[in-house]
Parts: structure tokens; sequence; C-alpha cells
């Protein structure tokens, strides 16, 4: 004689457990038809809290020479359960002076592509490869990526996002290991390796804001916002209409 099998009370068994054997916890709930506003409210404060320790680290790191050259760290910000997290490669002037990612001629651009997503600055998370600025904007170095990479990994961990955004050669090449140009890498879902006994996370390499500033032409403009469209689908968000200018 079958059963009357319970498929939410399976669902969150097998979560459970997987979430014991590995201490990965997926976002979302089990049972979206049973609201669990109270634990998401306190795994996303928690979340907030763990994510606000990492910049006070990063507000004290000595662990390369940038240290000493910063005005300000610039950690990252936002949406600490986002759902999608832009990553670049390190803080510029502007970004330096503020303590605040994307914040100059780049940030006005990605927060216009995040705007033609459909999406604001807050829904998302927006942070670099390095925390510090270098020196006259020149390319990280490896030994400055290998100090400062931890910080970052342990951002994902901690927002798991379902989809990283990774802007330009530097941050996709960290992030996928690999030395393959941004002309290779853009355009297709790839995989972040998020570490022993977890999934692997989508990721999504673009051209960065910066290099569309240099090379604003309607054939670059359009590769990103097809990346982009891409990344809404992948998430079933609406996609809206290609912004013209
Ligand atoms: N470029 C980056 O890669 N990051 C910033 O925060 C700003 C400009």
């Amino acid at each position: 004689m079958e059963k009357n099998v319970d498929i939410n009370k399976v669902v969150r068994q097998h979560l459970q457990m997987e979430q014991f054997f590995t201490g990965f916890a997926p976002k979302g709930k089990a049972n979206p038809s049973e609201p669990d506003e109270q634990d998401d409210g306190a795994a996303v404060a928690e979340a907030r809290k763990q994510l606000e320790k990492i910049a006070e680290e990063v507000c004290q790191c000595r662990k390369c020479d940038l240290g000493s050259l910063r005005t300000n760290t610039v950690p990252g910000e936002g949406n600490s359960n986002a759902r999608i997290m832009f990553v670049g490669e390190g803080p510029g002037a502007d970004e330096d002076a503020q303590g605040r990612p994307f914040v100059g001629r780049a940030g006005q651009l990605l927060d216009k592509v995040i705007s033609a997503m459909g999406l604001k600055r807050s829904d998302v998370w927006i942070g670099n490869i390095l925390k510090c600025r270098p020196p006259e904007n020149r390319d990280p170095r490896a030994d400055e990526i290998i100090s400062c990479l931890p910080y970052l990994q342990r951002q994902i961990e901690i927002i798991n996002p379902e989809i990283i955004v990774a802007l330009g050669a530097h941050a996709a090449r960290t992030l996928l290991n690999t030395t393959k140009s941004i002309g290779q890498l853009r355009g297709q879902f790839l995989e972040y390796y998020a570490g022993i006994g977890r999934p692997p996370i989508k990721l999504m390499a673009t051209y960065h804001t910066a290099y569309l500033l240099r090379n604003y032409s309607p054939e670059n403009r359009r590769r990103v916002w097809e990346d982009m469209k891409k990344v809404l689908a992948e998430l079933g968000l609406p996609i809206p209409e290609w912004p013209k200018k």
C-alpha cells in the first residue's frame, strides 16, 4: 500500500541533513508556503554582524603595503542577503576617499547597469578583490591579491549569493583561478568554487564599467547588457527593455 508522503517534510529533513553534514545553509525556505520571517530576520542580522566584523578586520589590516598608502579601506557594502554580488578589482581615488565601493565614474555607470536591470543598489552587494587602493590605480599585484582574497571569500561565504558578477579581467581571473582573457570568460555562466562541501556558485564575468567608459561603443554596451540579461533570466527576474543610452 502506498504511504502518504509529506514532500515538504522530506525536503526539510533533507536540507537539515545537508546543513548538518556540510555546514551549508541554502538560500530560501525549505517550504516557501510556510513563512519563516523570524528565522530569516535572525539569519540576515547574523550575516550583517559577520560582515561588519570582516569590515573591522579590513580596517585594521596591514597584510600588504597598500595598508600604509590608503586613506580608507573599502570592504564592500550592500544587502547581506543579496542574490547577486558584483565584484570589481580594487578601489580607485573616489572609493579610497569615501571608503565605499564603486562611487566614482565607473560606479555611476554600474549604478546605471543595476537600475537598467530593474534593481536598486540596496538589492545587491558590491565589493572588490582588493580592499585598499593600489597607487595610481595600477593593476593589483599577486601578493596583494593573495593577502586580500580571504576577506572576499568569507564575504561570499556569508552572503552566499546565487550569482557573482565579476567585473573585468582581474576579478574574473582571480575568482575563477584562470589566466584566460575577459573576452573568453564573459557571457557564459562559469563556476566559483565555494569550498569543500559547498555547491559552486554561478559566476558571470563581464566587462568592467571602467573599461566600458573608455570604450563606450554600442557593441560593448550591448555585450554587457546581454550578460546582465542572462543573470536576470537565471534568477527568474523580469528582463527590462535594453537601455538605449
Ligand atoms: N573600480 C573597481 O574595480 N572598484 C571600485 O570600487 C571602483 C572602481
